[in-house]
């Protein structure tokens, strides 16, 4: 029996509760050229976040390693651990992205927890963001420090950060020392397949453009002792959602998960459109009692 691993199983419902609130009259369309691209990267550093914790449950799997705790904060760990300590500045950067796309997540789906999310393999939305906070600030408070200082992170819950970030880091790598292999080559098989979808094949290109599944191959593929031929597919899969499957040794990153971040972002975008507008007419009425900003989210802009 194949045991499919999904990862971020968001749901239709979800989605159309954060269409159902949008900021008003929000549309692509109406975005600026910077906050396309702004989007654009917010999708691709998602889709990173998602690909290295995909790869961590592949790394349990193809390298039996053990798991003390929950697998799926263990794979965010160390998808968290292996980002931070890249040597690519991109790669950190998407940290932020992450963090943010988590905190998105978590504003789309409002105050309606009920025990479906207790029961869930997942840690809760809000959580998983401020996990990854915790160990931006325990691998490098400095670089982050804008961005953590703009989410009131307190600075007793960094300190302790520091320690549980070395613990985290030296654990993986720890365990992965085992593995190492200075002479082998590891060989993926990176498939963006067409989306058969005019909606989602923007996706599937943005994704190309930007190497993003061959980020696992440029870091597993020399190094470590991981058999050859694990796959990595872009597809669209009917689901916001990715996997790894141990049965067929291969990643899958939805474009539907793609589309999803975008959603996210165009109401972002929308709120903040709005807001400037609320601003622009505030200014004009002089009626400065009126409560301009009712957005909430902590999304900040990165240098
Ligand atoms: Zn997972």
């Amino acid at each position: 029996m194949t045991f499919l691993r999904a990862c971020f199983a968001i749901g239709l419902a979800s989605l159309a509760a954060l269409l159902a609130v949008p900021a008003p009259g929000v549309q692509a369309d109406d975005l600026t050229p910077e906050q396309i691209k702004e989007g654009q990267r917010f999708i691709v550093n998602n889709a990173l976040f998602i690909l290295f914790h995909e790869s961590g449950h592949m790394l349990v799997s193809e390298l039996e390693l053990p798991v003390l705790g929950r697998e799926e904060d263990a794979v965010d760990a160390l998808s968290s651990v292996m980002l931070l300590e890249s040597e690519d500045d991109e790669l950190k950067a998407a940290m932020q992205d992450a963090a943010d796309g988590w905190f998105l997540i978590d504003e789309a789906n409002g105050d309606a927890l009920d025990d479906s999310d207790f029961l869930d393999t997942h840690g809760l939305d809000r959580q998983r963001a401020y996990s990854i906070v915790c160990m931006m600030a325990g691998a490098d408070a400095d670089y982050f420090k804008v961005f953590i200082d703009s989410l009131d992170f307190p600075a007793e819950r960094r300190e302790e950060c520091v320690d549980e970030y070395a613990k985290t880091r030296d654990s993986w790598f720890g365990l992965l020392e085992a593995h190492e292999d200075d002479k082998k080559t590891t060989k993926f098989t990176v498939t963006y397949e067409p989306a058969n979808n005019a909606d989602l094949q923007p996706f599937a290109d943005l994704l190309k453009e930007n190497q993003v599944l061959e980020s696992i191959e440029a870091t597993y593929g020399e190094g470590y002792d991981i058999p050859d031929g694990i796959k990595v597919t872009g597809k669209t899969c009917g689901t916001e959602n990715a996997f790894w499957n141990p049965a067929d040794r291969e990643i899958t990153y939805c474009y539907e998960m793609a589309a999803y971040h975008a959603a996210l972002m165009v109401n972002y975008f929308g709120n903040q459109n709005a807001t400037a507008n609320e601003d622009v007419e505030q200014a004009e009425s002089e009626t400065p009692e009126a409560e301009a900003n009712s957005n909430s989210v902590k999304l900040k802009l990165k240098d």
